[in-house]
């Protein structure tokens, strides 16, 4: 049965890690049916500041960009392909075409001029590795995801089309055995035009490939060994779940918690493919695995943080109830914002809504409200998300913090925290 793997810009980021997953393929585990890979470490961020410079027209710093995202890809090249190879002059020749696209689209709007240059990353990596994996004989097949995944023309998050993408995937599929190794994050509309699938898009893309290969497993490669019950960087005592459902892994994602790419789910879930995530450091590791069947992880508590969060304590100006057309009136309001309300709280007098930091769209909101609704607002609070809590747990987790706002369902307990009173590494209550 064919599997799919997806491998990060963490896994690639130098050649000793181009390496590692190099020996990883030859000799560690399962070959894939195919593999999708990211840009190179920090490549994509570097691409957004080299596409910001140009757009500012700020010659000096776009050229500084443009040499550094050369110099990295090519250092990688000559330490694992010595001086002057044929890999050193292809990435070479997709640099000048990066150079070359921002002539011509220094005028186009933004979100197209975004595409053709931060969707480069991923054409360079995949340039090197499946060079990589041929010269230790690993059979691949570098395969151009502009040809396989076809999109909209909504650039920066493109929808797919999944008829027209399923088709070419399997078409390509019947031509090669070797592994196909392609770019995540970018696809193309029907006219030729690169788009993305947004920010860390390609756990994404990756869904898509096992979905129209029928894969029966897709296995995301990161540095930790699985998914956690929360944030490690933020929770000392975080632990490792080894199974949770779909549904759930949705729910968490949902609530703040990056575990992966929340468009990643939903082909999968389709073809009830299982989403094995396993550590590129330690191979032999327990993973952790999103399936159709519920999990520990459904039942356990699992704990999210959202920082920076405000408050916006909404009330009628003529002391009425907030009724359902009232109701319906300030989330049609919040929505034409571009705002999504992280936490609701509602009583008969007063709304609290909980939203992420946006100047930009809460003046706007904050004045098509004021005619008929006081409306407070309160900063720079931590909004904490429990999944299957209990209440000795929630107890202890709140002790003597002030609840700015909170909400309690049967899976799914919220709490709004001045972010002052919440420490910076959080400990979970055993
Ligand atoms: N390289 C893209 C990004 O950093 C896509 C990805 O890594 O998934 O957002
Ligand atoms: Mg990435």
């Amino acid at each position: 049965m064919p599997r799919v793997y997806k491998f990060g810009g963490a896994s690639i980021q130098d050649a000793d890690a181009i390496r590692r997953l190099g020996a990883l393929l030859a000799e560690g585990v399962a070959r894939p049916r195919a593999m999708v890979v990211s840009a190179m470490g920090k490549t994509t961020n570097a691409l957004e500041a080299l596409l910001a410079a140009a757009r500012r027209d700020d010659q000096a710093d776009y050229r500084r960009w443009l040499a550094a995202i050369r110099d990295d890809h090519l250092a990688v090249a000559r330490a694992l392909f010595g001086p002057d190879s044929q890999v050193a002059a292809e990435l070479s020749r997709l640099v000048d075409e990066l150079d070359a696209a921002h002539g011509a689209h220094r005028e186009a709007p933004y979100p197209f001029h975004y595409d053709q240059t931060v969707g480069m990353g991923e054409l360079l990596s995949t340039t090197l590795v499946a060079a990589w994996l041929n010269e230790i004989g690993v059979a691949t097949r570098w395969c151009d995801a502009r040809a396989l995944i076809v999109t909209d023309d909504r650039h920066q998050t493109a929808e797919i089309d999944w008829a027209a993408t399923h088709e070419r995937i399997a078409s390509l599929a019947a031509e090669s055995d070797e592994v196909l190794l392609t770019q995540g994050f970018i696809g193309a509309t029907e006219g030729g035009a690169m788009t993305t699938l947004g920010r860390e898009g390609s756990d994404f893309s990756a869904a898509i490939l096992a979905e129209a290969l029928g894969a029966d497993e897709l296995t995301i490669w990161k540095d930790v060994t699985g998914l956690f019950n929360a944030d490690p960087r933020r929770f000392t005592n975080a632990r490792q779940i080894a199974r949770l459902s779909y549904d759930e892994a949705l729910e968490q994602t949902w609530y703040g918690a990056k575990v992966i790419h929340p468009r990643t789910l939903a082909p999968l879930q389709r073809a009830g493919i299982p989403l094995t995530v396993r550590s590129f450091l330690e191979p032999e590791a327990p993973p952790s695995t999103i399936g159709p069947e519920p999990g520990e992880g459904d039942r356990q508590p699992a704990f999210m943080l959202r920082d920076d969060q405000v408050l916006l304590d909404v009330s009628p100006r003529d002391g009425g109830f907030l009724d359902e057309a009232r109701m319906a009136e300030i989330l049609a309001r919040l929505a034409e914002a571009g705002l999504h309300a992280n936490l609701l709280d509602v009583e008969a007098l007063r709304l609290r809504l909980c939203v992420d930091p946006a100047p930009e769209k809460l003046e706007p909101l904050a004045d098509a409200l004021a005619t008929d609704y006081r409306v407070r607002r309160h900063e720079k609070l931590t909004l904490l998300t429990v999944r299957h809590p209990d209440k000795a747990l929630l107890a202890r987790l709140d002790g003597h913090r002030t609840r700015l706002a909170e909400r309690c369902s049967a899976t799914t307990a919220q709490r709004l925290y001045p972010a002052a009173e919440c420490p910076d590494t959080w400990q979970i209550p055993e």
